[in-house]
Formats: structure tokens, sequence, C-alpha cells
């Protein structure tokens, strides 16, 4: 899944302390210290800050004295459709664009999935395109005409009509950013658009040149994933739009708000770095989710209280320890029974302070032709519990067709 944070400083947003900090930077110096710099913590160390195990030194205002942009959402429910058709691009957003783009100022596209849709299906029969080796659906790709699992990688070519019926009627759906730069250039034709994700950057040097024309104000707008999320410092850009701000939200994660949270905060960081106030509206279909009416106001603290208070009650980390057993195979029976028999050892060791759930498929059941179970142990006083799985692992006599896996300390269900 995506990469942990715990991004540093760069130089030219060297953190400026208040004074009543001093004094606690002061004592951090003196001793040997790691500095954690981040706009938008993990919840792992914004609990040992507050809890005392970490000092907390907060940074009250951006670096230069810029303001942080203004962030406006969109119900993409209501606000993206133009005479009852939904729409990629809000008119909002369209207008604001306009508008920079008129005053020779830059423009950053985020959307965090690659590809030009997601799913290709049949209106006549309801066929679906998926992965022979995996549980999930083929991702459509126009411009190479070819269908592609983000899996496992597996390619074959688009059919122009459906391989189980013939009809003609294929639809598309769930956006990429191949449709937002199809969609985008149909929109601004003068503009000059790029699209940076891991399809159109194939080597590192394809990067750097894109940055670089970006730097020299020779791309208008800027369209890209997860890489153009943070660390990029470009004075100019005064709008950034989050095109499906809730896109990760619905992932069966319990961090799946703390990452959506992040990706708001930082995204929205890439707008107004210069003189002029940057300005940023997420489109989302979910505006009254936590996760995101508390990063529009860039309120990481009732953020967190909030979710906190879910994961005291699930038992989930910081507020409790995660084991995650896995076990994959090609017969989904063998994984499913080796997964039974580990509970049916584990379940003498069960005790108030901890849950452990009964076997179930993983959220994605089959992954390069292998079923997928899971375990998950969860809570506090889990030493046992490891022992226990060591044993299991060492001395018991496994399967020879299923593979487990545990990892005694996961960040994710996934
Ligand atoms: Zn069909
Ligand atoms: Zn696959």
């Amino acid at each position: 899944m995506d990469e942990e944070h715990e991004s540093s400083y760069k130089q030219d947003e060297a953190p400026r302390y208040h004074a009543r900090d001093a004094a606690v930077m002061r004592g951090m110096l003196e001793k040997a210290v790691v500095i954690l710099g981040s706009a938008t913590p993990s919840f792992e160390s914004y609990t040992n800050a507050l809890n005392g195990k970490y000092a907390l030194a907060e940074l009250k205002k951006r670096t230069e004295n810029c303001v942080m942009p203004v962030m406006t959402v969109i119900d993409n429910r209501i606000g993206t459709r133009d005479e009852g058709k939904s729409s990629l691009l809000s008119k909002p957003l369209v207008n604001a664009v306009n508008l920079r783009l008129s005053l020779g100022e830059q423009v950053i596209l985020f959307m965090n999935r690659r590809g030009y849709a997601r799913q290709m299906m049949c209106e006549a029969c309801g066929y679906i395109a998926e992965c022979n080796d995996c549980s999930v659906s083929y991702t459509y790709h126009r411009k190479k005409q070819i269908l592609t699992c983000h899996l496992c990688g597996s390619i074959i070519p688009a059919p122009e009509v459906c391989p189980k019926c013939a009809s003609p009627e294929i639809r598309y759906s769930g956006v990429g950013t191949e449709r937002v730069e199809a969609t985008a250039r149909a929109y601004f034709r003068d503009a000059r658009i790029v699209r940076m994700d891991s399809d159109t950057m194939r080597k590192s040097s394809d990067y750097d040149d894109v940055l670089s024309r970006f730097k020299r104000g020779e791309i208008d707008i800027l369209i890209g994933t997860q890489m153009i999320a943070k660390g990029l410092h470009f004075p100019n850009v005064t709008l950034v739009g989050i095109l499906n701000a809730d896109q990760g939200l619905f992932i069966p994660d319990f961090r799946s708000g703390e990452k959506t949270f992040q990706l708001i905060t930082q995204v929205a960081g890439r707008a107004g770095r210069g003189e002029v106030p940057g300005e940023v509206i997420v489109q989302s279909f979910n505006p009254e989710h936590d996760a995101i009416k508390f990063a529009v106001t860039y309120d990481f603290r009732s953020f967190y209280e909030y979710d906190m208070e879910v994961r005291k009650v699930l038992k989930y980390p910081p507020e409790g320890h995660l084991i995650m057993v896995h076990f994959r195979s090609e017969s989904l029976e063998d994984a499913a029974q080796c997964a039974l028999n580990f509970h049916d050892a584990l379940r003498p060791l069960v005790h108030p302070d901890m849950l452990m759930t009964e076997p179930a498929p993983s959220p994605v059941e089959r992954i390069k032709g292998k079923y997928r179970y899971h375990i998950l142990i969860r809570g506090h006083r889990l030493k046992q519990f490891r022992e226990r799985l060591r044993q299991l692992v060492l001395h018991s006599r496994l399967p020879n067709n299923v593979d487990v896996y545990i990892d005694m300390d996961a960040q994710s269900t996934m």
C-alpha cells in the first residue's frame, strides 16, 4: 500500500519555532535526538508526543509567512452535474482553472488512480472484465488499448465487443488520470498539460524533466497521482484540484481515514507557496465524512481525537497491537482449513483485553492465482499469542500447499 510518511522538512522549509518551543528544542539538541517533522504525523507518533514519549514542537506558521491555502469542498453528488450529467470536473473548478491560467499562474490536478477507467462492463449481459489470477477488475488504458491488472501486471488487448455475449455495448466506469488528462485537454484547449504517473514516467529522468519544465513555467497544468502529492515546491502554483478525495476512504482498512486526511493535507500544501495565496478545490462524494471535514480545515487534532475513539473501541493501533496471520494457497479449501486449525489452536488464549476474528477471506481474495485467508489478532497483552504462533509455524506440520505469513506488528489490515 502507500508508503509511510514522516517526511522531513526541506531546506527552504526549515521550521521556525516559537520562543516557547526554544527551550524544548535546546533540550532536544543537548541529547542525541531524532527529529520527526511532518504536517501529517502518523497516529503512533502523535500519540507518543501527547503522552510525553516524544517532545512536541508545533509549527503554527507556514514558511515565508505564507498563509495556508483556503480549501473549498464541492459535493460531487450535485456540484459536478452539468445538465443532469455527472462530469469529472465541477463548474467551480473549471472556472477557477480558467481564472488562474488567465493570470499566468499554474495548476495541479490530483487523482490518485492511473489508467483511463477502473472497470470495463458489458451493458447487455453485465459481464465485468476481471483478471484471471486476481479477484479484481481490469483497468482500462485507452491510449494503448489494453486492459491491465494493477495487482499482478497481466495485460490483455481491450476487446471491442463483449467476450461473453459479443455485444458492442461496452461501458467504462471509474476514473483514472488518463481520463482526467483527456477531459482537461477538452476543457482547456490552449493550456500546456502534462500527466505524471507511473505510466508516463518510465525513468527517473522523465520525472526530473517534467518538474524542471514545470518550474520554468513551460507547463500550465500538471495532472498526477501520489507521485506529485508531496515535497514539490512551485511558488507559481496557486490552485490545486483534488478530483476524487474520497477514493481511498472505503478501503477496508482501519487507516483509510488517516491516509485520506494525510493525502488531502499533503496535496493541498502544493498550492500558494509563493506570494499569491493558494486555493484548493476538493471534489468529494462524501463531504460530510470526518476525514474530509477535518482535513479541509487543517484540524489534525480533532480528526485524531475522533478516529482514536473508534480505534479504542475496536482495539486498533496505536490503541493496541495488531497481528495479522495470512494464509495463501492455490486451493481455497486448504487455505480456509489451515486458517481454521490456527484459530482452534489460538482460541484458548483469548482474554478480555484483546480480540481475535474468525478466519475470513482477505479483502482481495485472490492474487496471482493464490487464495488468501486471514486472522486478525489485536489489543493488549499479546505475548502469549506471539509465542504460540511461533510454535505453530516452526513445530507443527503445515500443509505443503499453504503458505503462512505472520506479521507480528502489522500496520494495516490489507
Ligand atoms: Zn456481454
Ligand atoms: Zn492480476
